[in-house]
């Protein structure tokens, strides 16, 4: 008998690894309950209609990753349903708040998710066909002020409070917007426009999203596309007055509160649903799969379910990768020194061990090299044990102002002695 195993693109959470997955979820529930969010639990499968209107026929998630079934009819008279899988919880919530009329008491809804979602995907790295999302949604009606921009920003600056909690460093927000329902079928006239006499020059996905969501061919990763994409329109110069300056005052709100940002107009993300903001948190650590979360506005989601107006913004975190770059993290903790001194002089290796001192002292993880090494050999040597070298030379020893490169960003500055710890 051949041994049954976890089915492809799932598995199973082993202790101790699972420990670290409920420090991730505390921290998030902890962090949540400060912005005055309540957890929300929707079912983990629906009616497959759900996210065919809520998520869109054009996407991938609808058009290709989906796990759906016909449910079998319980008479003779009963049509069979089609459920599906959950791959996504957005769509879930909205459908919750309109159907317990969330939205009657006339406030904003905050409310938080924690579990699985379900995509048929080519399993690798940072990428399962059973993952976890942990996500957050801002709803109600447009008289609760769910479409000011501050809500907005306030769900970033909870994103970026949430990460330096857990200890995520280096971490990267892209912000984008794409407009209005009003701004965004002018700009995929102008995109397929653009599109049109190109298009054949492009992979075969590339093609074939050109004819069904341009949009699409934004976010495309294709390396021989990348110079065609670039020279494709820009989203923001379709965007109309209102837009400009709701976009306008949720960067503002983010400069005010100290969040750093980078805007990449050609963020388009892979939900029809999203109008206005759109943004991503990646990570280098992660390879290809370097989104650790997703989000963005959407203002006309409920509407396209059969709900009331109720604008919104949210956003979905992959847990599966924040465990991997939290792995990595720890793993890399572990194994490098702060600092590799490297005296450039035999004679300086004493002012070496001095200032190593100085620094253990202040509880830095410190190597030190010798003065007789090449140079070439101090940086290979300090490359495999540090994250950072400090180069030890005559002027350095008696100015006290050393040269510091760090290996993470191949960045070399001079740095006060008394600054480096
Ligand atoms: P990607 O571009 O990586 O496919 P996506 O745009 O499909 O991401 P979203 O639908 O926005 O992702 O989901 C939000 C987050 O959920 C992603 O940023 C990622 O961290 C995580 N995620 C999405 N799909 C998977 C998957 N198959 N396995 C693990 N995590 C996933
Ligand atoms: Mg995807």
């Amino acid at each position: 008998m051949s041994t049954l195993k976890a089915v492809r693109g799932t598995r199973d959470l082993l202790p101790p690894e699972t420990e670290l997955w409920n420090r991730v979820e505390r921290t998030a529930r902890e962090v949540f309950s400060r912005y005055n969010f309540g957890e929300i639990r929707t079912p983990i499968f629906e009616d497959t209609s759900l996210f065919a209107r809520g998520v869109g026929e054009e996407t991938d998630i609808v058009s290709k990753e989906m796990y759906t079934w016909e449910d079998r009819a319980r008479a003779q008279s009963e049509k069979a349903q089609s459920l599906t899988l959950r791959p996504e919880n957005t769509a879930g919530v909205v459908r919750a708040y309109i159907e317990h009329k969330l939205g009657e008491a006339g406030l904003l809804q905050k409310l938080y998710y924690i579990g699985p979602q379900f995509r048929r995907e080519r399993p690798q790295k940072g990428r399962y066909r059973q993952f976890w999302q942990i996500g957050a949604e801002v709803i109600g009606p447009t008289s609760a002020g769910s479409e000011s921009p501050l809500r907005d920003a306030e769900v970033l600056e909870m994103l970026a409070s949430f990460l330096d909690e857990l200890g995520i460093s280096g971490w990267r927000l892209e912000i984008n917007s794409v407009g209005s329902a009003l701004d965004r079928p002018r700009y995929v006239a102008a995109l397929r426009e653009a599109l049109a006499p190109v298009k054949h020059l492009m992979c075969e996905d590339n093609q074939r999203r050109a004819e069904t969501n341009p949009l699409r061919v934004l976010d495309s990763k294709d390396p021989n596309d990348q110079e065609l994409i670039n020279n494709l329109p820009k989203i923001a110069d379709y965007l109309d007055e209102d837009s400009k300056a709701h976009f306008a005052a949720v960067l503002a709100a983010l400069d005010a509160c100290g969040v750093p940002y980078h805007v990449n107009p050609r963020l388009v993300r892979g939900l029809d649903y999203y109008t206005r903001t759109t943004f991503e948190f990646t990570h280098g650590g992660l390879g290809a799969q370097n989104a650790l979360l997703g989000g963005g506005r959407y203002d006309g989601l409920s509407e396209n379910i059969g709900g009331p107006k109720a604008p919104g913004i949210g956003f979905a975190m992959g847990e599966d990768r924040l465990i991997l770059t939290l792995q990595a993290q720890a793993e890399q903790q572990a194994t490098l020194a702060d600092y590799y001194i490297a005296p450039l002089a035999a004679e300086l290796n004493p002012a070496a061990l001095e200032l190593a001192r100085e620094l253990r002292r202040k509880g830095l993880r410190i190597e030190v090299g010798d003065g007789s090494f090449r140079l070439k050999k101090s940086f290979e040597v300090a490359n495999k044990l540090a994250k950072k070298i400090i180069l030890l030379g005559e002027d350095e020893a008696s100015t006290g102002v050393l040269t510091v490169k760090d290996f993470a960003t191949a960045e070399q500055t001079k740095v006060a002695r008394a600054e480096l710890a």
